[in-house]
């Protein structure tokens, strides 16, 4: 999708400052021209479905994905936010955050990741993980897009037993670390300590144990943040 080559973090149609609604209107996408109930919206009217939003950062996570060869989650993830097409903020975050960490997983080889688990993965994320909703009902998308990893690996769905408390164990988890590092919301951050926490579970509860960065990570993207960065209260903070 061609975002005119504006500043991705505003609005993806003219570049002016996104407004978060604190009640649902009727939006049409500016790219599918499909109508939504929806929070985010620019301005002048202007409103990019889901779908719509994540669909360049989704191409890029694949490409980044398909060649990358490390069996660690972390550099997977800065690999695919370098492009400057991803948008600074935004569900697309769930997505290449599950993609990261199942990338790492088949690198590591001791459980065969498919295609299809992938995709499994992403139409499960898509479900949840919802523009807006961190601060509408408290739950970031890349918790369960990170469940959903989890589910897969273990075999959970509704009515099992271990192998749905190991998802859930995971989930709150990393809900729980999200939590401390909110206010105001960035999703880069939320990103790179849930992928810490899920490495950390799969290997304490899976005992598979993938890649570890030994340098401090330090964010790149601060001036990009339209809520304002956290500047020193973010651990990847310069
Ligand atoms: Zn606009
Ligand atoms: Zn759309």
């Amino acid at each position: 999708m061609n975002n005119g080559g504006l500043s991705p973090e505003n609005c993806m149609v003219c570049g002016a400052t996104l407004e978060y609604l604190a009640n649902k209107v009727t939006l049409q996408c500016a790219y599918c021209e499909k109508e939504f109930r929806g929070f985010i919206k620019c301005p002048n009217e202007h409103y990019v479905c889901d779908d719509c939003h994540n669909a360049q950062a989704l191409l890029l996570t694949k490409e980044v994905c398909s060649r990358i060869f490390t069996t660690n989650p972390l550099d997977i993830f800065e690999e695919i936010i370098k492009f400057p097409q991803v948008p600074m903020l935004g569900c697309h975050h769930a997505l290449m955050t599950a993609a990261a960490f199942l990338a790492a997983i088949k690198n590591e080889g001791t459980f065969k990741i498919t295609e299809k688990m992938t995709e499994e993965v992403y139409e499960r994320t898509q479900r949840q993980a919802i523009g807006g909703y961190c601060g509408l009902t408290g739950l970031c998308g890349i918790a369960p897009a990170l469940g959903a990893c989890f589910a897969v690996l273990a075999g959970s769905k509704c009515g099992k037993d271990k192998e749905q408390k190991i998802t859930m164990d995971a989930v709150s988890e990393i809900v729980s670390v999200i939590a401390e590092l909110t206010g105001p919301s960035c999703c880069k951050a939320y990103a790179r300590k849930s992928l810490d926490t899920a490495r950390n579970f799969l290997e304490k509860n899976m005992s598979i144990s993938l890649a570890r960065t030994t340098d401090k990570i330090i964010c790149q993207h601060q001036k990009r943040h339209p809520h304002g960065c956290r500047a020193e209260k973010c651990p990847y903070y310069l």
